[in-house]
């Protein structure tokens, strides 16, 4: 919700930000385009509660499409192992169950997307909401920013081995599951002998609550990184 006691105090503020907001965005200057935009939320957006729930919802729903993009993408390179081995129980018993597990992954990415295009439309119209958009007109906008990278290779990710999946996209088809890894990355699962342990799997996959408050480091650099592709 936008102050109205700040648009009266700052309206010059605001039309040079407009101005710089403009030119920035012409010159094609990725950072210092969302720099801006980063500072005019911070002058207009006030209601911090509504932007961090939706925040939150926003970024666990794209993490979840990534880990429903990279579980299919497991599956898929296991059954094409499984197909490949002389062993037939394997073959007649854990491939049909696979096959099943991928159809009900087929149908909880489409669950997810109508979820996200919701939380999208939710968005509090303004500056975080073109932002948000602005930065993801490019599919792999998640190789752009160093912090998520150096994250994801912090976490165990692929960002930290030569394999370089994150460039890779797995599926071309879901482009919202496109990004770094998740505790279901197909790669991060196989380096660590099949399936990740339990605290494998939490370091890989670390919490972060922004509807918590005050916010912990690895939440607010989540937030610049994912809002404001801020390093
Ligand atoms: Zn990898
Ligand atoms: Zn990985
Ligand atoms: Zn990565």
């Amino acid at each position: 919700m936008k102050s109205l006691v700040k648009q009266i105090r700052f309206p010059e503020l605001e039309g040079i930000l407009e101005f710089v907001q403009d030119a920035a965005e012409r010159s094609g200057r990725w950072v210092n385009w969302q720099i801006i935009r980063g500072k005019r939320h911070i002058f207009w957006e006030t209601d911090r509660d509504l932007i961090s729930r939706w925040a939150q919802s926003i970024i666990e729903t794209e993490e979840r499409l990534r880990e429903t993009t990279q579980h299919e993408k497991f599956l898929k390179d296991c059954i094409q192992k499984f197909q490949a081995s002389s062993d037939e129980a394997t073959k007649t018993i854990l491939i049909p169950d696979m096959i099943e597990d991928i159809i009900s992954l087929d149908h909880e990415y489409t669950r997810l997307e109508r979820t996200y295009d919701t939380i999208l439309a939710g968005c509090p119209v303004g500056p975080i909401k073109s932002g948000y958009m602005w930065i993801r007109r490019e599919p792999q906008w998640y190789l752009r920013s160093g912090w998520l990278r150096d994250d994801c290779a912090r976490r165990g990710g692929c960002c930290g081995r030569e394999c370089k999946c994150c460039e890779k996209p797995p599926d071309p088809t879901r482009k919202k599951g496109w990004g770094h890894c998740t505790a279901q990355c197909a790669c991060c699962n196989t380096e660590r002998g099949f399936r990740l342990s339990e605290r494998d799997r939490r370091l890989l996959q670390p919490d972060f609550d922004l509807t918590i408050y005050p916010w912990s480091d690895y939440s607010r650099e989540m937030f610049r990184a994912y809002i404001w592709s801020l390093e």
